[in-house]
């Protein structure tokens, strides 16, 4: 399974993008009930469980006690696909055995994976794969029309990737039941700059299982920040 949890890796992070990482909860069922091999977990449980991207990880730009309470999951193009086991199966452990109180979707801006799945190249097995990125660049077709820069455009369909992975990330039954049964749990989306070494949260958060209004609010953000003035 493609997770690791890196310890004192890479160089910094924005503070406030990860202020809220700490209050680590002790490792237990969903019941409260002391897990057997609760010996085992490290010192500092996990308290975040993150996705970035293959090609670029921000994820190595982190530093210190922040990086040791995250649990790491890439892959191309930071997607949540709700066919891919691997991603969903370390999610579940994630916020199922480890009571992480953060999923983070941090993509970055000239991504490869998503350059490909809207560039022009015959298709193949990555086709597959990137099938999600095709489907968010033609769902938001009409706001990434109103951007003349191809690589502006390029940029905004990486942003709109996180937005739609935060959201379906927010769909996987992991999420659903650690929200149903109380769990404090919140899913963000975050975007690195490796120009300038800073991870930008473009505020999507949620937090609760009705998460279209703050879906909704995202994308409106993203339009204006663009100054896209056509109707969402
Ligand atoms: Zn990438």
């Amino acid at each position: 399974m493609n997770v690791t949890n890196r310890r004192n890796t890479g160089i910094r992070i924005a503070p406030d993008a990860v202020d809220d990482f700490d209050g680590a909860a002790t490792p237990r069922g969903r019941a409260g009930n002391r897990r057997a091999d609760e010996e085992h977990f490290p010192p500092n449980p996990p308290t975040c469980f993150w996705i970035g991207c293959s090609d670029y990880p921000a994820a190595s730009e982190i530093e210190g006690e922040s990086a040791s309470t995250i649990i790491f999951h890439d892959n191309i193009a930071n997607l949540v696909p709700s066919t891919d086991i691997n991603c969903l199966s370390a999610m579940h452990y994630a916020v199922e055995s480890c009571c992480v109180k953060n999923i983070v979707i941090c993509g970055h801006y000239g991504c490869r994976g998503v350059a490909a799945a809207v560039g022009n190249h015959k298709f193949d097995f990555l086709s597959n794969w990137l099938n999600p990125v095709v489907r968010a660049a033609a769902k938001y077709r009409f706001l990434l029309d109103g951007i003349a820069d191809t690589s502006d455009r390029l940029d905004a369909l990486c942003e709109l990737n996180v937005i739609e992975q935060v959201a379906a990330a927010s769909r996987t039954t992991a999420v659903r039941d650690a929200w149903e049964s109380g769990q404090s749990l919140a899913v963000r989306g975050l975007i690195y700059d490796r120009h300038n070494r800073l991870v930008e949260d473009f505020q999507v958060r949620v937090s609760e299982i009705d998460s279209a209004t703050e879906h909704e609010a995202a994308i409106a953000t993203l339009a204006k920040r663009w100054n896209i003035r056509r109707k969402i």
